[in-house]
């Protein structure tokens, strides 16, 4: 958007199981929003939320609507070019999430030739430190390959999630700064 009181739409992506939602419930929960009852009239699955961002405010709408499991790749497509910015979330406790989400980059560079899209690889349940079946390392190589941002979270701890946000938000605004 343009307008910086416009909302930004931030998209959720990412194999079954991952955290999506998780994450999205950390969201809709903020203590610090503006108006905690703003998630009511949207349900669970899409969530519009205003917070403040190096001092300045941002609304972010929260868009988590994509069942993995279930469906085509037509909807996919769709819901791929319904976002300003994409968080793409793997687990670090499983490799075939990591591949999953190295395809979905694909497919969103693709459908999203902008090269400013913003987009985070989230490798989130860093907490299972002993279930880790993807490097930092390896996952931070991916992400420059991707033109990406990464960070490792855990939603069980709430570490980083809210730093993933904070990053989009930037970066949303570095694009909107630029022109
Ligand atoms: P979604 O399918 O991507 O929406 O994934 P969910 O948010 O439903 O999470 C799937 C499962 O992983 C649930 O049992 C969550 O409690 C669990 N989970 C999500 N994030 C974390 C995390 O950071 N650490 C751990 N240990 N478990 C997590
Ligand atoms: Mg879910």
């Amino acid at each position: 958007p343009a307008d910086p009181a416009d909302p930004y739409r931030v998209v959720l992506l990412g194999a079954g199981g991952v955290g999506k939602s998780a994450f999205a419930s950390i969201f809709a929960g903020a203590a610090d929003s503006m108006d905690s009852e703003d998630c009511e009239p949207c349900g669970d699955k899409v969530c519009e939320k205003d917070i403040e961002v190096d001092g300045e405010t941002a609304t972010i709408i929260l868009l988590d609507t994509w069942d993995a499991e279930t469906d085509n790749d037509w909807t996919l497509e769709r819901y791929l070019q319904t976002g300003d910015a994409y968080l793409l979330l793997y687990s670090i406790t499983d490799r075939a999430s990591f591949l999953r989400a190295s395809e979905l980059r694909i497919t969103l560079r693709r459908l999203r030739p902008v090269r400013h899209t913003p987009i985070i690889l989230v490798g989130n349940k860093c907490d299972l430190v002993r279930r880790r079946e993807v490097s930092t390392s390896e996952a931070r190589a991916c992400a420059a390959v991707f033109d990406c941002k990464f960070i490792e979270t855990s939603t069980a701890m709430q570490h980083n999630v809210w730093e993933a946000f904070y990053g989009i938000v930037r970066q949303l605004r570095l694009r909107r700064d630029s022109g």
